[in-house]
């Protein structure tokens, strides 16, 4: 994807799983990069991962459901790498896991502040930035946001997640007249440390219904998918080799979500 080299990305969840895995391909395609986390050794790690190799990051870490922090995190990107090419607004947590009865009103804010409002925030703040020139916008969503249902206790989650596609659709038809593409990408399970942030709670087995498969294992590789393989996508997406793509949501879960 030669069209990718000295390009600036900015990507957010950088520190782990699936942006650490964009953020490394991208980087090795010759993109410049903002890596944005929330404070943890991990950024550091991944930033360290890609000068290491040759290649070029700054890091910010904030909390993406934090509008101040957002809009700093462009411009300090913008100012310190140039104009921004790509976003991945990536980062997102599973959050507490609870059948709703059950779930407090507060849990539900955090899972669509991060997941949801930060999504906005990073699209919302990506657009002065790319206005001019025009760029691509990938958001992760998930197929437990259009597809599958079966993740118990998930409600927050998959709410969240089916609005960032409703989100990423209306985005791309408004900000096709700055040549601004916005895709939605739709994982099914991957190896990631996603489990960090998901809190399930004992009340959770009072929802719990047999299901056809085993959890977490897909058709084509009997396993769950790997970030490196999700990072391909990024990739394409964010070059202009998908310039004819946007407003989609692309399902890339080894046909698990057909189960
Ligand atoms: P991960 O936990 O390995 O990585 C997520 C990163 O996001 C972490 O580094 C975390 O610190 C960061 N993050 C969380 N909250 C944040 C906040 N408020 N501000 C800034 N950063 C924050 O998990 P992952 O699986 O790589 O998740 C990436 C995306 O993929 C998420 O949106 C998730 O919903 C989606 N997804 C994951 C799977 C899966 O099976 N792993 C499947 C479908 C979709």
């Amino acid at each position: 994807l030669p069209d990718l080299k000295d390009k600036v990305a900015l990507i957010t969840g950088a520190g782990s799983g699936i942006g650490r895995a964009a953020a490394i391909l991208l980087a090795q395609q010759g993109m410049n990069l903002c890596l944005v986390d929330l404070k943890d050794d991990r950024l550091e790690q991944t930033k360290k991962e890609i000068e290491l190799a040759g290649g070029k990051a700054i890091t910010v870490d904030i909390d993406i459901s934090d509008p101040n922090s957002v809009e700093q995190a462009f411009e300090q990107a913008a100012k310190t790498l140039g104009r921004i090419n790509f976003v991945f607004a990536n980062a997102g947590i599973n959050g507490v896991l609870a059948p709703i009865e059950n779930l407090n009103s507060e849990d539900w804010d955090r899972t669509l502040n991060v997941n949801l409002k930060g999504t906005f925030l990073c699209v919302k703040h990506a657009i002065p930035h790319m206005k001019e020139k025009g760029g691509s916008i990938v958001i992760t969503s998930s197929i437990n946001g259009s597809r599958t249902f079966s993740g118990f206790g998930m409600t927050a989650y998959s709410a969240s997640k089916a609005a960032q596609i409703a989100f990423a659709k209306m985005a791309a038809l408004e900000l096709a007249q700055y040549k601004i593409r916005v895709n939605a990408i739709c994982p099914g399970s991957i190896k990631t440390n996603i489990g960090e942030n998901t809190q399930p709670t004992p009340e959770l087995d009072k929802i719990k219904i047999p299901i056809k498969y085993p959890e977490g294992s897909q058709p084509l590789e009997h396993a769950p998918g790997q970030p490196e393989q999700v990072a391909n996508l990024v990739a394409f997406l964010a070059s202009d080799a998908s310039n004819h793509i946007t407003g989609t949501e692309l399902f890339i879960d080894g046909a698990e979500s057909l189960l």
